[in-house]
C-alpha cells in the first residue's frame, strides 16, 4: 500500500496544468474575483500617481524652515489651498506655503509637509514651530510601484487585496485560466436526494453536496451528475460521460472490495490507466486514481461521507489547484498542541477532525466531540483542521505537539 506522501507525489505528477494560452480567457475586473491569473500583470501607472501629502498641514520649502523651532518660529504666507483631488495652480516660492490636506497633490516648489499640529494660523499667515526634514510626509510618485514592473504574477488567485491592486493600477482586463470542470457522481443503489422520502435502508446522498461545495470553493465548476445505480452498465455509461465532459471526475462509493464495487473494473474497460488503488490512510484507504487519454484525471473516492471529504482535502485539493494554474497548490500544515489524546491504529496515517484555534500565539487543536467513525459526518461540521497521527504511532497525548492540516 502506498503511503500518503507517495500517493500525493504520484497524483501531483499526473496533473496536466491548464495551458496559459489555450485554457485562458480575458475577463473584466468585475468578474476577476476568485480567478487565477494566467498571465502576469504589468501596470502602466506609477503608484502613487503623483507626489502627494501624507498628512493634513502645509506644503513648504524646507529651506525656508531650516532654523525654525518653538523658540524661533517662522511665519509664511499661505497663497493657496489644495484639497485631495485638486490640481495645484501655483508654485510655492520662498516665503510661501500652501494649505494642504491628506492625499492632495504636492504643488511645484514644495518639498516637505509641516503637520498642522506644529502651526498656528492667522488669516493668510501661518506660523510654524518645527523644522521639517526634506521630503517629510511626502509620498512620492512611483514610491510604491513603478509603471512597467511586474505587479502580480501568473498563478495567483485574485482576492480582495489583488482586486484593490488591480483597480488602483487600472488593469481592467485580465487574462485568467478557465475554471476546471469537475464532474461529481455518487454511486450507490441506497442513495436518494435530500428531497426524496427515505424508504427503509436508504441513505441521503450527502457527498454530492459536500463535493460540489468543495470544488466551487477551490475555483472549479462542479458538474453535479447525480446518483448512479450500482448496475455496471449504468455506472459505465455515467462514468464514460463524466470523463468526456470534465477535467477531473470525482466519483464516490463503489471502490471498496464489496460485491457491488465495480468502479475500478469499469475504469479499466473504458481505457483508463490505473495509478493508485489504495493508500495507507485512515479514513480513505480505498482511493482509486486513474487517467485517460483526453487528460481527464479520475478519483474514485470511498463513499463514507467523512472518508470522501478527507480524501478530497488531502489528495484532490492540491491536484485541482495545480491543474487550475495556481502556484500555491500544496496543502497547508501547522504545528499545534493537542488538547485531547489523539488515538490511532498505527497501521495507517490517521486524520482526526477538529478545531484549530490560535491561543496566546500558539495553535491548539480540539478534537471534534462524538464518534470519529468515518460514517459520522455530523461532527465534521464547523471543523477546520485534520490532526495527523503518523503511520506507526498509536497515540499523540494531550499537551503534545501534532501536525494539523488546514481544511478551510
Ligand atoms: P461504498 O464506498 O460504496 O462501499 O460506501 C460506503 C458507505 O458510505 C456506505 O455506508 C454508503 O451507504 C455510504 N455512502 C456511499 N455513498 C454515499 C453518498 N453519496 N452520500 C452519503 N453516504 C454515502
Ligand atoms: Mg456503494
Amino acid at each position: 500500500m502506498l503511503s500518503v506522501t507517495e500517493a500525493e507525489a504520484i497524483i501531483l505528477n499526473l496533473v496536466q496544468v491548464l495551458d496559459s494560452e489555450k485554457d485562458s480567457e480575458v475577463v473584466s475586473l468585475d468578474d476577476a474575483d476568485g480567478r487565477v491569473l494566467a498571465k502576469s500583470v504589468v501596470g502602466k501607472l506609477d503608484f502613487p500617481h503623483w507626489d502627494n501629502s501624507a498628512m493634513d498641514g502645509y506644503a513648504v520649502r524646507y529651506e525656508d524652515l531650516q532654523n525654525c523651532s518653538a523658540d524661533n518660529p517662522v511665519t509664511l504666507e499661505v497663497i493657496t489651498e489644495i484639497a485631495a483631488g485638486d490640481r495645484p495652480q501655483t508654485d510655492i516660492k520662498p516665503g510661501q506655503t500652501a494649505r494642504i490636506f491628506t492625499g492632495a497633490m504636492l504643488p511645484a516648489g514644495a518639498n516637505a509637509i509641516v503637520i498642522q499640529e506644529n502651526t498656528t494660523r492667522e488669516g493668510d499667515l501661518v506660523t510654524i514651530f518645527a523644522a521639517p526634514h526634506p521630503q517629510e510626509f511626502v509620498r512620492h510618485k512611483g514610491a510604491f510601484y513603478q509603471a512597467g514592473k511586474q505587479l502580480l504574477e501568473a498563478g495567483i488567485v485574485i482576492g480582495a487585496t489583488e482586486m484593490a491592486v488591480l483597480a488602483t493600477a487600472q488593469c481592467t482586463q485580465l487574462s485568467v485560466y478557465r475554471r476546471p470542470r469537475v464532474a461529481i457522481l455518487s454511486t450507490g443503489d441506497e442513495l436518494v436526494t435530500p428531497e426524496q422520502t427515505l424508504q427503509p435502508g436508504q441513505i441521503v446522498d450527502s457527498n454530492q453536496y459536500a463535493l460540489a461545495s468543495f470544488v466551487a470553493s477551490n475555483g472549479g465548476i462542479p458538474l453535479k451528475l447525480g446518483i448512479i445505480s450500482d448496475r455496471p452498465e449504468a455506472l459505465k455509461n455515467a462514468i464514460a460521460q463524466a470523463i468526456e465532459s470534465a477535467d477531473i471526475v470525482l466519483s464516490t462509493g463503489g471502490v471498496s472490495v464489496g460485491d457491488y464495487d465495480y468502479v475500478e473494473r469499469i475504469l479499466a474497460e473504458l481505457g483508463g490507466t490505473l495509478h493508485i488503488r489504495s493508500v495507507a490512510v485512515k479514513p480513505g484507504k480505498p482511493l482509486t486514481v486513474a487517467t485517460f487519454d483526453n487528460n481527464c484525471l479520475y478519483f474514485g473516492i470511498p463513499g463514507n461521507p467523512v472518508s470522501a471529504l478527507v480524501s478530497c482535502w488531502r489528495f484532490v485539493q492540491p491536484a485541482l489547484r495545480k491543474l487550475s494554474g495556481q502556484n500555491n497548490y500544496q496543502p497547508r500544515f501547522v504545528k499545534a498542541i493537542t488538547r485531547y489524546n489523539l488515538k490511532a491504529g498505527g497501521k495507517r496515517e490517521t486524520y482526526l477532525w477538529g478545531q484549530l484555534q490560535l491561543v496566546n500565539g500558539e495553535y491548539e487543536f480540539t478534537l471534534a466531540g462524538g464518534s470519529h467513525s468515518s460514517g459520522n459526518l455530523i461532527n465534521l461540521a464547523q471543523t477546520n483542521g485534520l490532526a495527523i497521527v503518523p503511520m506507526g504511532q498509536k497515540l499523540i497525548a494531550e499537551g503534545e505537539e501534532v501536525r494539523v492540516m488546514l481544511t478551510s
